[in-house]
């Protein structure tokens, strides 16, 4: 693995691990939008078109002018542009017709921005809005940021497709401004944040109102980030969200029930959405060899080992400490169907886990379907002893290994 993939590795494992063993949610823009404006946020009437959309769709939606834009979980739209050679993920035009024909050209292709994989993310949707006509375009952003342990308001007046450069470039244009948790985002903060942004006077006031009104809806829905790129200054004098993005707590599902209802899998990969459902911590990748492991550390650790045995791993799955048989099984289940698998690699030390639990768990899995390719398993710690003979008893076709070297050996010659 080059250092590179390694880090963004590590970034999302950490992401993970600290939470609980789940994906990350996170909306699109239509769905966001529909959140900020039942928290009255200010932003443009829009509509949602898709491949099933005929042209009564727009019947009783009028506007001077529409943008239409690409629905993909990514941003860096507007400077994107599809797999069928048509520039750019966002659009303008004043013709319902051509509303419909640049509709058309977007969904059912594949869109490439710097944010998408290479070959770029499938639309299946796209957003007619209302066109604002922009004055200026600013950045505004509530997060939770660790380095402050809490809520974090970041601002800038340079906003609009090319924050990342500002960012770079003239960091003195990016403002960070901690909030209390306890005391929120005060009005003070809001006006001096909306300063910072160079809105003055009436539309300082409007600006402050809005931001204090993101704060609320960051609160409410339990997000870990709230952006908004551009936030804007229109030629008619109103601050508007133009663009949203907003990613939630997934420890707050239970209590966030309608924005987690709006979950759509479709972006995301198959494996990890069935990992989730049995709360595995995985995430799928590009070798052969499945690995089923216990702790984030021992995982890297696994695959750093399948990589120096001169292998690749298919997968980083990491069944915690706190694991049943259940959760065994469907482990196993996953790595079974998956076509990229070509040996399944167990590595487990159980220092809270019980080794005959896991034992149980790959023989009840073993019994119950068609594994199909090689299982080495690694098995060290509490209750090791009864594990083996679990397994030795079973009869199964388990290649029992001693340590790790061997065991990584072992699953990459299969
Ligand atoms: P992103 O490229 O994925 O971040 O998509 P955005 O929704 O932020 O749109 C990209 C850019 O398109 C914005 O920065 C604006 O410059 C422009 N844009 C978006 N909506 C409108 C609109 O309603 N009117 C006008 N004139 N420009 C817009
Ligand atoms: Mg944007």
């Amino acid at each position: 693995m080059t250092s590179l993939s390694k880090c963004v590795l590590f970034q999302r494992i950490a992401r993970r691990s600290l939470l609980t063993p789940s994906r990350n949610l996170s909306l699109q823009e239509y769905q966001s939008k529909a959140l900020l404006q039942q928290h009255n946020v200010n932003i443009q009437k829009f509509r949602v078109l898709d491949s099933d959309t005929n042209k009564t769709a727009l019947k009783d939606f009028h506007a001077k002018e529409y943008v239409i834009k690409a629905q993909v979980l990514a941003g860096g739209r507007g400077k994107g542009h599809f797999d069928n050679g048509f520039k750019g993920g966002v659009h303008l035009t004043k013709n319902v017709e051509e509303v419909f024909q640049l509709a058309d050209k977007m969904v059912g292709n594949r869109l490439i921005t710097q944010q998408t994989p290479k070959d770029g993310i499938l639309v299946r949707k796209v957003m007619v809005a209302e066109s604002v006509n922009i004055v200026r375009e600013t950045y505004l952003c509530i997060l939770l940021d660790r380095q402050h342990n809490g809520p974090v308001l970041v601002a800038s007046p340079a906003g609009g497709m090319d924050i990342e450069k500002v960012a770079a470039d003239t960091p003195e244009l990016i403002k960070t401004m901690p909030i209390d948790i306890f005391e929120g985002v005060t009005r003070e903060m809001a006006e001096e944040v909306a300063s910072f942004l160079k809105f003055d006077g009436e539309l300082k006031s409007k600006c402050a109102d809005e931001i204090t009104k993101l704060w609320k809806l960051f609160l409410e829905v339990d997000a870990v980030q709230l952006e908004i790129n551009p936030l804007v200054e229109t030629d008619d004098n109103q601050v508007i969200s133009v663009d949203a993005k907003i990613n939630f707590d997934d420890n707050a599902k239970f209590r966030q029930k309608e924005v987690f209802a709006m979950d759509d899998t479709s972006e995301s990969d198959p494996r990890e959405v069935e990992a989730a459902k049995h709360n595995l911590n995985y995430i799928g990748m590009e070798g052969n060899v499945g690995c089923l492991v216990n702790g984030a550390g021992l995982a890297m650790a696994t695959m750093d080992m399948i990589t120096l045995s001169g292998g690749k791993p298919a997968n980083f799955l990491d069944v915690g400490g706190a694991v049943g048989e259940e959760q065994v099984k469907a482990a196993f289940k996953l790595l079974a169907a998956d076509e990229n698998v070509k040996a399944i690699l167990v590595n487990v030390f159980g220092g809270i886990v019980n080794c005959a639990t896991i034992a149980r768990g790959i023989i009840a899995a073993c019994r119950s379907m068609e594994l199909g390719v090689p299982l080495v398993v690694r098995l060290e710690g509490t209750n090791v002893g009864e594990a083996r003979q679990l397994l030795h008893d079973s009869k199964l076709p388990i290649r029992e290994a001693s340590d790790l070297d061997k065991a990584a050996a072992l699953a990459v010659k299969n």
